[in-house]
């Protein structure tokens, strides 16, 4: 599958092959392909709820013939998800990525190879990928340090790594190549978080900028404003005797929001309650503690001297083993903050069915819901009348309290356009993101920028002369 034909002296432009996550939110993965070299960027899988196809189209990888390198820009499973087969097909491309980023894809990929065991135990469902695929992937994989350049394809291109805010170790890329300069962003953030500073902007100016646009048509609320009205909403609900089903990301918005409700209580603004944690978010809260490079500048002084900022000694925070799961909704007024973010599964789903009945519950969501997902159900739930739906294979009336908070890892529509008028690109690609999101995007760019909304399948071509 690798031998290779002569590399030609020209190369006749550049051509980036958007496979997945150009019109949607999930299973991205782009080629870039320069002369006969070829680089793959983000490989993962469609997130939501439903009967959807969960890859990416990677017959059409391969139908482009060998690749030189894989790059992937962070670890959410959107775009790590299908690096597994992808590694099959090419067992000798090398992978890169930031330290940060391997570590928790360790954590990811371990977590679905355990999912995916219990399906075919529980439902005789075919794991998409066996375990040795991974452990030989993760052997592949090259850590680079932040914003060094790296000699790629025999130096024919040179890679940079700069951090991206979004979650830990998240980074935007930069190719730079004979037929001009690339930019993929990944997925990023401009406000500060809690976890990670905003994206560092490079200081060169790309000729081609591919951004996601996941809130292309969407502001953001004031960041501080809206973590104390989701703490002082908590606290109220907990107060009153109640229990609250945060369901979060387990990388990301999980660390977020316990920051968020840890904080409020040490500084005395709520009253003190416990929070406790399930899914694999706690071993990605040890990971967030092992890099304090990556974090924020308050959070990593933090680390430095105090070590752990979510389970520390006297931490309302308490990571529920399985067996005891069934008692926290039996036990005492609390927060629980559990995975998966959109309800399609893991122990928030059956916090969700527990707690959902109780009109002195509540279930607050923070993220970015797929509109097939039962977050997304959940939501649509807040107004009706005699809302029910399933959750663990039953019939659930949604009588608890159901609100929406935005602490989105994700650049908003104005931010997205005053950086990419910043970068001064001549092409802008939009993607990850959807229809609606794209097009009212597109609207706000730069007037003389040539916008465009790739479909997945399509293939663009750039030439800088
Ligand atoms: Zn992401
Ligand atoms: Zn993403």
């Amino acid at each position: 599958m690798n031998d290779r034909k002569a590399v030609p002296q020209k190369a006749n432009g550049m051509k980036i092959h958007f496979i997945g996550g150009a019109h949607e939110v999930g299973g991205s993965c782009s080629v870039v392909e320069v002369g006969a070299r070829r680089l793959l960027v983000d490989c993962g899988q469609r997130m939501g709820g439903g009967d959807i196809d969960r890859l990416p189209d990677l017959a059409r990888v391969q139908e482009l013939g060998p690749i030189d390198a894989i790059l992937v820009t962070h670890a959410h499973a959107d775009h790590i998800g299908a690096l597994p087969l992808i590694h099959l097909a090419y067992p000798q491309a090398p992978l890169y990525t930031t330290e940060a980023t391997l570590a928790l894809m360790r954590i990811m990929l371990a977590d679905s190879l355990r999912i995916m065991q219990s399906r075919w135990l529980q439902e005789a469902e075919i794991p998409l990928y066996p375990e040795h695929a991974v452990l030989s992937m993760l052997a592949r994989v090259k850590t680079v340090p932040l914003g060094q350049v790296l000699p790629l394809c025999q130096g024919e291109v040179q890679m940079t790594f700069l951090l991206s805010g979004h979650v830990l170790g998240a980074c935007s890329l930069t190719l730079d190549t004979a037929e001009g300069r690339v930019l993929f962003t990944g997925d990023y953030s401009v406000d500060a978080q809690r976890t990670v500073d905003p994206l560092v902007v490079p200081k060169i100016r790309p000729h081609v900028v591919i951004t996601e646009a996941t809130y292309g048509n969407r502001l953001h609320a004031n960041r501080k404003a809206e973590e104390s009205r989701l703490a002082e909403a908590v606290a109220a609900v907990v107060t009153a005797g109640g229990k609250v089903l945060i369901p979060a990301f387990a990388l990301g918005r999980a660390q977020e929001v316990l920051l968020i409700l840890i904080h409020e209580q040490r500084v005395g603004r709520i009253p003190r309650f416990p929070i406790f944690v399930d899914g694999m978010v706690r071993n990605i809260c040890q990971t967030y503690s092992l890099f304090p490079e990556f974090l924020g500048q308050r959070l990593r002084k933090q680390v430095q001297q105090e070590g752990n900022p979510f389970f520390y000694v006297g931490s309302p925070a308490r990571a529920v083993e399985t067996k005891n799961r069934e008692s926290v909704p039996l036990g005492e007024a609390c927060c629980i903050v559990a995975s998966s973010g959109m309800l399609t599964g893991g122990p928030s789903q059956f916090y969700a069915a527990e707690l959902a009945s109780n009109p002195i519950n509540a279930i607050f969501i923070t993220g970015y819901q797929d509109e097939e997902s039962p977050g997304a159900k959940v939501l649509a739930m807040a107004d009706q009348v005699e809302p029910t739906m399933r959750l663990m294979d039953r019939w659930v009336t949604m009588r608890c309290k159901i609100a929406r908070y935005n602490l989105s890892a994700h650049a908003d529509a104005v931010q997205i356009t005053s950086l990419i008028a910043t970068l001064g690109p001549r092409r802008c690609y939009l993607v990850h993101g959807d229809t609606g999101a794209r097009q009212a995007l597109a609207q706000m760019m730069p007037p003389g920028l040539s916008v465009l909304l790739p479909s997945n399948g399509e293939m663009a071509e750039f030439q800088t002369s």
